[in-house]
């Protein structure tokens, strides 16, 4: 393949130039121009996600056509592109890809094969689906998941109870993957991943919640009452899990968590997205204060503000090269052994709120009112540090990992 252009300094071959123009086309024709009427209405961008699907920015195909690339680039710059338009709506198009990695993470090739394009439905019918992982009191602490699945060896069934908090497309989606536990005794090691449909008798929606930022994502509460699942639903299978169980009771390490997997797959992807909204922020901000003037001469030429800007700039390209580092490992070799994907998650969720914080100083009075984006883009930063694993709880697996210890 040759190299045809560069992103940000970065050579790009024609494969991955031609994903950033169908991006970049798409997000600023449809995402940018839309993000504060579907923050203030906090409705479902439905018709951006039919245009989407439409134009095969939303598909199963495009989804496996990110994440293909063992470089990593194709998926780092797709994500930053997109969360660069406006992280909300982005959301509604890129959070299935949770559950999907979920599913590619767990599932065996053929389960992958029939319900990763479920989770996306058609171009006609597109669907979202979710990641069910978090509940009231299992947020960081995931081996407190009180969601039970029971075997029933007659029917080879399996039948789950619970209540999930906090899901992006919680009450929405067409496919729901659902982490419960299968041997409380074990705590996370014995936890194990379902897929459930749309339409199962005793699944249900809960409450729709009401967002701070990221509003244009959905996110609610699901309800399991006596779900009963078929033993293929159960990603990667029985005897997978049943060996896994089994050097979990021999207290033998296996590596291999349901919940922990996906994280695995998708922290790197937060760090992504870090990145899109520190750019937007970034890059707002130095075209306001080039325009600016204040005492005489632009504010981008007083020392404090240009050096914000130096700052912003300098972490944003720093990050960005993270994520891309931790992207390629993960998706040329499967796994993220050295804490890449919480140093990445920590470090660019952490810059998307300094950015867009400072990017509101610079604005001065008018980042606060709602006429310029960059307020709204702090409210939706802010997110970024809380979900799939605080930075607290990412400071503990890196410590974990350069000191050895067993950090909590
Ligand atoms: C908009 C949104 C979307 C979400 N989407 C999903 C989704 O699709 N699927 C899903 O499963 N979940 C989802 N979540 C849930 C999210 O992953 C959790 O909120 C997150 O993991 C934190 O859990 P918690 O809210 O219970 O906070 P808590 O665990 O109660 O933490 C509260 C505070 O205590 C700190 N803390 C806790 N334990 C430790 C420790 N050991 N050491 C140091 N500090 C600690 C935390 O860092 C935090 O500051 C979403 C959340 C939000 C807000």
């Amino acid at each position: 393949m040759s190299i045809s252009e560069k992103w940000h300094g970065i050579d790009l071959t024609e494969d991955q130039l031609e994903m950033l123009n169908l991006v970049r086309d798409f997000c600023a024709k449809e995402v940018r121009p839309n993000g504060a009427k579907y923050h203030e209405s906090q409705h479902t961008p439905a018709s951006i996600l039919k245009k989407a699907a439409q134009c095969d920015f939303y598909s199963s195909d495009f989804f496996l056509q990110l994440f293909s690339d063992p470089t990593g680039l194709t998926a780092a710059l797709a994500i930053e592109e997109m969360f660069y338009s406006d992280a909300g709506i982005a959301l509604a198009l890129f959070g299935t890809g949770l559950p999907a990695s979920a599913i590619v993470a767990n599932g065996s090739p053929e389960q992958i094969e029939k319900w990763l394009p479920r989770c996306f439905g058609t171009a006609k019918h597109p669907k979202v689906a979710a990641f069910c992982c978090s509940e009231a009191e299992a947020g960081s602490d995931v081996s407190n998941i009180r969601t039970r699945a029971v075997y029933d060896e007659k029917s080879g069934t399996w039948t789950i109870n619970g209540i999930k908090h906090w899901i992006t497309n919680g009450g929405i989606s067409d496919v729901y993957v659902v982490v419960a536990s299968v041997d409380p005794s074990l705590k996370s090691r014995g936890q194990a991943s379902f897929i459930v449909t749309d339409g199962t008798p005793g699944l249900s929606a809960g409450r729709h919640l009401d967002k701070h930022g990221f509003r244009a994502s959905h996110t609610g509460e699901v309800i399991f009452d006596n779900v009963v699942v078929p033993g293929d639903q159960l990603l990667g299978g029985k005897e997978r899990l049943d060996k896994r169980l089994a050097r979990a009771r021999r207290n033998e390490s296996s590596g291999e968590q349901a919940a922990m997997a996906t994280f695995e797959a998708t922290r790197w992807m937060v760090a992504a997205m870090g990145v899109g909204i520190a750019r937007a922020a970034f890059e707002y901000a130095r075209d306001y204060a080039l325009v600016r003037e204040q005492f005489g001469k632009p504010i981008a030429a007083h020392q404090q503000v240009a050096e914000l800007l130096a700052d912003m700039a300098t972490e944003i390209h720093l990050a960005r090269l993270g994520v891309i580092n931790a992207a390629q490992t993960y998706l040329s070799t499967g796994k993220l052994n050295r804490a890449q994907g919480s140093m990445v998650k920590y470090f660019a969720s952490e810059l998307a709120v300094k950015a867009t914080r400072n990017a509101m100083q610079i604005l001065g009075g008018a980042g606060y009112v709602n006429e310029h984006p960059v307020a709204q883009w702090h409210a939706d930063a802010l997110l970024l540090p809380i979900f799939e694993g605080t930075s607290q709880i990412q400071k503990n697996v890196i410590a974990s990992v350069v000191t050895g210890l067993r950090i909590r």
